[in-house]
């Protein structure tokens, strides 16, 4: 992610730190200095910190199981806002999601029990006794018990929303399972709206922030889910462009912007004495056209590692390589001939004239003898 860096690694996974995350530290630690003097600062920045140190652990909660099934956990990284597990499609298995998602919240139920135990030794009688001068230890039980319980409001993109929709998931189908699910994250931020517009007025926006996230994780969960189940159906042959222009490796980027002008082509193949050598896009040489000049050639600017796929293929499955590999462009190959290219651009018009098509569509290629 960009703005962070890499602070260690855990059980192979590498933590990172997003620089906004020093400055809510900082902001916190100034709060508490002016409250209360140095000590306070210093003990405001350390809750937080722990309070954070809890949240790596919550997401290694959720990559360590993930991890079990296969997934791939890229990183996890420290925002201000939280914590983000950088992972691999989880599958869209409800009994896999399900244990995916409620091994966060238990990790800070397990925390919190380990403290809570260790607090009631330490002060038997009257452990938690909620206080502007409550020690640092039944602070760090009551905050877990509450990063598990925010967590668990069932409402898209907390992990609540997930184990509801797994649970739905097993019973009905899972596009279905995700509206219901998302449904109820919209109405939920409804409420937290609500809510929200009163705290407002009592100085306190935090509400009305969360009120918004939730809205809009729901909207994208629901809105990524439609387009998988709309994709697993599709070939690449009916999305792909199959109007794209040929380059050389030795021409100028000039040379190419200018035709793509002319012919409105966005999407490049390079070609090598007849043969492949690489995928280019408008906008890759317009970037380069600005910093390095039109003298550029095509063989500087283009990408020649990329994935391939046939007419064929699954257009959910080849949408997902081109996710993993960061491919924008994917040549579509039939019979050791490039039939078309496979685009984030392509894609998108296929479906938007799918979606204004009464009858459904099908694609413009078929092959020829
Ligand atoms: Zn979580």
């Amino acid at each position: 992610m960009r703005g962070s860096f890499q602070i260690g690694r855990l059980f192979g996974i590498p933590i990172r730190v997003h620089y906004l995350f020093f400055a809510l530290l900082a902001l916190f630690a100034i709060i508490d200095a002016r409250r209360g003097g140095a000590r306070a600062g210093l003990e405001g920045a350390l809750l937080i910190t722990t309070l954070f140190g809890c949240v790596v652990l919550h997401e290694l909660g959720h990559s360590l199981v993930a991890r079990r099934y296969g997934v791939r956990v890229a990183s996890i990284t420290l925002l201000p806002i939280g914590g983000v597990a950088m992972m691999d499609r989880i599958p869209e298995d409800p009994n896999k999601e399900l244990t995916i998602a409620i091994a966060g919240p238990l990790v800070n139920l397990g925390i919190a029990a380990v403290l809570g135990g260790i607090v009631y030794a330490l002060y038997p009688g009257r452990p938690f006794i909620l206080s502007e001068h409550m020690a640092f230890l039944p602070k760090m039980v009551v905050l877990n018990v509450g990063l598990a319980v925010f967590n668990l409001i069932p409402a898209f993109p907390m992990d609540g929303g997930r184990i509801l929709r797994a649970l739905l998931a097993t019973r009905i189908e899972y596009t279905r399972a995700t509206g219901i699910a998302a449904s109820i994250g919209r109405f939920t931020a409804f409420g937290f709206g609500a809510l929200g517009i009163l705290a407002l007025f009592a100085g306190n926006p935090f509400l009305l922030f969360i009120a918004l996230f939730v809205y809009v994780g729901a909207t994208q969960e629901e809105r990524a889910v439609r387009m998988r189940a709309l994709m697993r159906n599709v070939p690449v042959s009916y999305a792909m462009t199959t109007g794209f222009g040929i380059a050389a490796p030795w021409e100028p980027i000039g040379a190419v912007l200018g035709r793509a002008a002319q012919t409105f082509q966005r999407v490049f193949l390079v070609t090598h004495e007849d043969r492949l050598a690489g995928v280019l896009t408008y906008e890759a040489m317009a970037n380069a056209m600005q910093q390095r000049g039109a003298m550029t050639t095509v063989g500087d600017v283009m990408r020649a590692d990329y994935p391939m796929a046939s007419p064929y293929d699954s257009l959910l499955q080849t949408h997902e390589t081109m996710a993993e590999r960061d491919a924008p462009v994917v040549p579509v190959v039939y019979m050791d001939r490039v039939v078309g290219l496979l685009t984030a651009e392509s894609i998108g018009n296929y479906f938007l004239a799918a979606s204004r098509s009464p009858y459904g569509m099908g694609g413009g290629w078929a092959p020829r003898a």
